[in-house]
């Protein structure tokens, strides 16, 4: 199933998951919009098309496993998991540092496929590749990279952010008070 870039927006939108202010990254960065994909996942007929799609995009690369990082990429890992038809895991940070725990395990022979629901500077997305690594993989220096929405959001340095300067408070995504639980 393909998804064009408008009906994926169009999906986040609808599910208020495309949110617009001052937000603080988990980069630590600072952007006037964010995607909370959690929005859109919440609802599983959504989160099994993006899953599906997501998998079409990478079926080539023949993984035998998703590896996902805690807690973003849970959803859409297990979701992409089911479409290949493969084991799903998820890393999670222990003292700071992701870690595999539960039992769960990667082979030397497993073609890893690290799968997250959005990427901004890809920090995190590179410390789950270092756990497959760690985990007995070989490492390669350039992998394939595949994602089904490209945004240009800017983001800024906290001390050179305009929307700072401007006096807006800035508000970490999944915290504000409007989606107080
Ligand atoms: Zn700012």
């Amino acid at each position: 199933m393909a998804l064009t870039q408008d009906a994926l927006l169009d999906m986040f939108r609808r599910s208020g998951g495309l949110l617009e202010g001052h937000f603080r990254l988990s980069s630590g960065l600072h952007s006037p919009g964010y995607l909370q994909s959690a929005l859109v996942l919440q609802h599983p007929d959504k989160a099994e098309a993006l899953g599906a799609a997501l998998a079409d995009k990478v079926r080539g690369l023949r993984p035998t496993l998703v590896l996902s990082p805690a807690l973003g990429g849970i959803v859409i890992g297990q979701e992409v998991g089911r479409a290949l038809g493969i084991r799903a895991i998820f890393a999670e940070r222990q003292e700071g540092v992701m870690t595999l725990r539960r039992g769960f395990t990667i082979s030397e022979n497993d073609r890893v496929l690290v799968v997250e629901d959005v990427l901004t500077t890809g920090g995190s997305t590179r410390e789950t590749m270092q756990v497959a690594r760690a985990a007995g993989g070989t490492a390669a220096l350039e992998v394939p990279f595949s994602a089904l929405l490209e945004m240009s959001l800017p983001t800024y340095e906290p001390a050179r952010c305009p929307l700072c300067a401007s006096g807006l408070a800035v508000v970490k995504p999944g915290s504000r008070p409007t989606q107080a639980r």
